[in-house]
């Protein structure tokens, strides 16, 4: 069973330290102050008419004050109190003191003066009823406004000179645990505990990785002869190739807890946080061990601290990082805690951090190919009803460059459009669906195209699929379509060989294919339009990288610029003089050129198959790569004919 700790001491809680009590009680003691100070029942509220009435013309009243321009207090003269009209009020006075016993509402200073002289029009000046002004604070409010910020202040200092200064004893800490690591522990369980079974295919990978499920296991086993595991693992892959997945595993095949951390979640906002986190982090893995410690993404603070990062240093992340490495060699690896961390820049990391008894093992994973993705389906496919058309072997073939994320991510939408149209099991023609939707986006076919449009795209895409047909060493489309879908307004479907090596042939049919969408509007339409941006970008980038970085022009032959390290971005000088750069605009330049001039030359060859093809599209919006053959009578050379017949139902 997975069970997701809060960080804390379950028991921790119980111990609340004595100030916050203090606090607490002053707290109420405040607000007791505040709500008897507000229901006293002197002054009695009265209305002006009652005032006048029974206490102004009866001449009663030994002086007023008018508060805050607000309300009036009434004194009665002392003399009187004796009247029974007052003995009710006079009674809750406490003893011998001068107080208002009554007091009304005004609406302005100015209109109660008036209405006061008027109503003692007839009695002699020196006899009216005193009226003094006073502005008053209520001191309720007053105490607790003062000294809220104050308790709220030093309530929060204490906090905080807890949770840095005293450790581990810190963690009961709720609200400011900002130094504490919000590693995820995954407890030994039995149930949904991460197996080997459930990663596919990277065999290599997970052989190597076994050794360490074997030391977990039993340690003795290969200390008895005084050999050293390594403390740390690196896993270096593309995103969603699964290292997240293989570390899990390690921990549930070794029955071991899982701490896991993402590089990113060291850097904070708050200075300091990272190192103290990365603490906190050992600390709890070691109380645990044996253990693994699992850092996501650790990139974001192993980078190389190199000359081009002194820029735009940061202190945060190398004292993350010097923690880390402190931490590393901080203990032995006998003490059974092993760190496994994941990255997709294994070439960026800081090289100390690399050393032997750092992060001294490599497991490289790559993009699974066609068996180990049929393998990745097979796991996800496990827990879905599916059909009995489905194809897993097709599956995998049509996914090339997909990585095991992509795949589960596909099995997923498959069963929810399954679900949507209320069918019985998923198939295959959801997966296609799926695939389709994860490749290009949602289908947007409510997007506004005039018929003009329609057709300018049509022969776009297909003068990509006609370039790509007759070209020797082109990948054939394996489907074409006109709805507009993300981002795009149109697209052609292929599925690339899958090799290591891409020759020059190659590289110069793929240009030539990426321009053969503008080279037909061009062609039919005579004019240009916006529709290309993307193909010519891919184009430039091509022809640039076969320039640059592979060395495959013949003006500049075998140099290439490409700087593995990755600080080529910050380099504000480039490493080469402004003779080569002309040389290289110029190699580029004519690369495309050629291209172009090749594209157009195809299809000017095979206009008929064009116009035709497009005008399938107009008509059909979506044609498949069985209907482009026919249309193009022609078996391009990279065109598998087994799955032919299969690819239909796309
Ligand atoms: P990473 O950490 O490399 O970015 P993850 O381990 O988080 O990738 O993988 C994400 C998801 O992709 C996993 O939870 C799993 O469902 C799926 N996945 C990736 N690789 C595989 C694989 N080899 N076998 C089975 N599932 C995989
Ligand atoms: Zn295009």
């Amino acid at each position: 069973m997975q069970k997701k700790l809060d960080s804390r001491d379950p028991k921790s809680h119980l111990k609340k330290p004595g100030g916050v009590y203090v606090i607490y009680i002053l707290l109420t003691l405040l607000l007791f102050l505040f709500v008897w100070y507000r229901n006293d029942s002197i002054p009695q509220e009265i209305t002006w008419n009652y005032f006048v009435e029974n206490m102004l013309v009866p001449r009663d009243v030994d002086k007023l004050v008018v508060i805050n321009g607000q309300k009036v207090n009434v004194y009665i003269k002392p003399v009187k109190l004796s009247d029974p009209k007052y003995a009710e009020q006079a009674k809750s006075r406490p003893k011998n003191m001068v107080i208002p016993l009554y007091n009304f509402s005004i609406g302005s200073v100015e209109v109660f003066y008036d209405q006061l002289r008027e109503a003692e029009q007839n009695v002699p000046i020196a006899d009216r009823v005193p009226v003094t002004y006073v502005t008053e604070r209520n001191w309720g409010w007053n105490v607790i406004l003062w000294v809220l910020p104050f308790l709220l202040i030093v309530f929060i200092w204490s906090r905080l000179l807890r949770s840095t200064s005293s450790g581990m004893q810190s963690l009961n800490s709720n609200l400011f645990k900002f130094g504490q690591s919000p590693a995820r522990v995954t407890e030994i369980g039995t149930q949904s505990k991460t197996t080997f079974d459930q990663v596919a295919g990277m065999e290599e990978a997970k052989e190597e990785i076994y050794e360490i499920v074997k030391f977990l296991k039993n340690p003795s086993f290969y200390t008895r002869l005084g050999a050293k595991i390594p403390k740390g693992i690196l896993l270096v892959g593309p995103p969603g190739t699964g290292k997240t997945l293989l570390a899990k595993a390690v921990a549930g095949e070794a029955g071991v807890p899982f701490f896991s951390l993402s590089g990113s979640e060291f850097i904070e906002m708050f200075v300091g946080v990272g190192a103290a986190r990365m603490r906190d982090l050992f600390a709890k893995a070691k109380a645990k061990a044996p253990s693994i410690v699992f850092i996501d993404e650790i990139d974001t603070i192993g980078r190389m601290r190199g000359k081009a990062y002194s820029l735009q240093s940061n202190d945060e992340r190398d004292s993350t990082l010097n923690q880390l490495l402190a931490e590393l060699d901080g203990f032995d690896t006998s003490s059974g805690v092993i760190v496994l961390a994941a990255t997709n820049r294994g070439d960026i990391l800081d090289s100390a951090l690399l050393r032997p008894g750092r992060f001294d093992r490599h497991i490289h994973l790559e993009l699974p190919n066609i068996n180990e993705r049929k393998a990745i389906f097979l796991v996800h496919l496990k827990p879905l009803t599916i059909g009995t058309d489905v194809n897993v072997d097709q599956l995998a073939y049509q996914t090339p460059g997909f990585s095991g994320a992509d795949i589960a991510n596909i099995c997923n939408e498959a069963a929810l459009i399954a679900a949507r149209s209320e069918k019985e099991a998923v198939e295959q023609e959801d997966f296609f669906n799926a695939i389709d939707r994860v490749v290009g986006g949602l289908e947007k076919k409510s997007k506004v195209i005039t018929p003009a449009e329609k057709r300018r795209i049509a022969f776009h895409e297909s003068g990509h699929v006609i370039t790509g047909w007759f070209l020797p060493h082109a990948t054939p489309a394996l489907k074409v379509s006109i709805i507009p879908r993300g981002k795009s307004l149109g697209a052609a479907w292929y599925i690339p060989e899958e090799h290591q090596i891409v020759t020059r042939e190659e590289f110069l049919d793929t240009i030539c294919m990426a321009l053969g969408g503008r080279a037909a509007e061009e062609l039919v339409f005579g004019d240009l339009s916006s529709n290309a941006l993307d193909d010519l970008e891919k184009a430039t980038k091509q022809a640039y990288g076969m320039v640059v970085y592979y060395g495959l022009s013949n003006a500049l032959g075998p140099i290439s610029f490409y700087d593995s390290t990755g600080h080529g971005d910050q380099n504000l000088v480039k490493p080469y003089s402004e003779k080569t750069a002309e040389i290289i605009d110029h190699e580029v330049r004519s690369l495309i050129d050629d291209a172009y001039v090749k594209a157009k030359e195809i299809l000017n060859n095979h206009r008929h198959q064009l116009n035709e093809l497009a005008e399938l599209l107009i008509k059909k919006e979506v044609v498949h790569q069985d209907e482009i053959r026919k249309v193009a009578n022609h078996l391009p050379a990279n065109l598998k004919t087994d799955y032919v017949s299969q690819c239909r139902s796309i």
